[in-house]
């Protein structure tokens, strides 16, 4: 069975993240582990990391997937906010390392005014002073696609193979996300459009290097470049596209995350459609 999760809250206590995400019956569970529009950073009291343990052990949910801080900025220009950036990372990356997450998933960065290149560069300067201060043994750091949206990288294949491959480390791997990969002009809804990304992805970057997909249609048309999720079947991306990597044979083997907008039990709702179409034919087109 494809294992489909969510998204959930991590306010409050950092263990509560397992009680919510049995509460709309996921199988893995995504949680911001500071708050994502805030720099300050808490440290988590041992009884807190305890009852994590203890839930992580009791509940049947699994891979646990961190999101990296909305505020992070690893191309930034400005030396001052790159640097707070890369702090922010490693004290999110060392307590993911401590909890013992499966993945950390991040937007690598955003060029604001700089060439790509030296965007791309910035990035790569700062994944190596983290992995220096890191030493990642328990959780794979994800850099995740993006749409494109306000000199965002990581939107084509290409800009995220040079961002991974330089290191060529187990624990350096690729997060997809449907409704960027489609908002940055990948067709994924079309049989066609499916199989030629998942082709470029394959010679590009390597299957193996894919942990987690992001599970979210789109608000915006296709090629928009904006990044607005939509609840599935409900956005430009449509059922077919969520058929087309539920069936697909490397695919179906990773977790598939929602993170569609939290409003009443649409959770439960987006997690019931994705489990329906699961080994449906995808419909013959022409
Ligand atoms: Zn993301």
């Amino acid at each position: 069975m494809v294992n489909i999760g969510t998204h959930v809250s991590s306010s409050k206590s950092i263990d509560l993240v397992f009680d919510r995400g049995l509460e709309v019956g996921a199988r893995s569970i995504q949680f911001f582990v500071s708050s994502p529009r805030s720099w300050k950073w808490k440290e988590r009291t041992d009884k807190e990391k305890e009852l994590f343990f203890e839930k992580k052990e009791k509940f049947n949910i699994s891979p646990l997937v961190v999101h990296a801080s909305y505020l992070f900025n690893l191309a930034s220009a400005d030396e001052n906010l790159r640097k707070k950036s890369i702090n922010g990372v490693i004290n999110e990356l060392n307590l993911c390392e401590e909890l013992k997450i499966d993945y950390y998933v991040i937007h690598a960065g955003k060029a604001k005014g700089q060439k790509e290149e030296k965007a791309i560069e910035n990035i790569l300067k700062s994944m190596e002073e983290i992995f220096l201060k890191v030493n990642l043994k328990n959780t794979v750091f994800l850099v995740e696609t993006l749409a494109g949206q306000k000199g965002e990288i990581g939107k084509t294949t290409q800009e995220i193979c040079q961002l991974v491959k330089p290191f060529e480390s187990e624990n350096i791997g690729v997060c997809l996300d449907t409704c960027h990969l489609y908002s940055a002009g990948y067709k994924i809804n079309t049989e066609e459009g499916f199989k030629s990304y998942k082709e470029e992805l394959k010679n590009i970057i390597g299957l193996e290097k894919v942990k987690v997909i992001h599970c979210n249609d789109s608000k915006t048309p296709f090629n928009s470049h904006k990044d607005r999720h939509e609840h599935i079947g409900k956005g430009s991306i449509g059922l077919e596209g969520f058929r087309l990597f539920l069936n697909d044979k490397d695919f179906s083997k990773l977790p598939f995350i929602l993170e569609t907008p939290k409003e009443g039990n649409w959770d439960e709702i987006n997690i019931k459609t994705l489990k329906s179409l699961i080994n449906v034919p995808v419909a013959q087109s022409g």
